[in-house]
């Protein structure tokens, strides 16, 4: 039989661990997702990174389309 009240310990969404809820103060829910307070840091630390390099390329790509390519090199005919 089911018990209507009986929450599964959730899932840390980082490390995959379950999570202890004897310890819901160590832990960050976000975006439906439980996190260990450190794996969550991390997670940020990461996200953070990553976010960043996007930016950058994003950044590069942008600079890319803006500057033409070079016209084609003339043909030097020595005579
Ligand atoms: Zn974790």
């Amino acid at each position: 039989m089911q018990d209507g009240n009986s929450v599964p310990d959730p899932i840390c969404g980082r490390c995959k661990k379950q999570i202890d809820m004897a310890v819901r103060t160590e832990v960050v829910y976000q975006d439906k997702m439980w996190f260990h307070t450190a794996c969550h840091r991390e997670g940020a630390d990461q996200l953070f990174r990553a976010t960043r390099l996007a930016e950058v390329l994003t950044e590069v790509k942008r600079g890319v389309d803006i500057i033409p390519s070079p016209p084609p090199a003339p043909v030097v005919v020595v005579p």
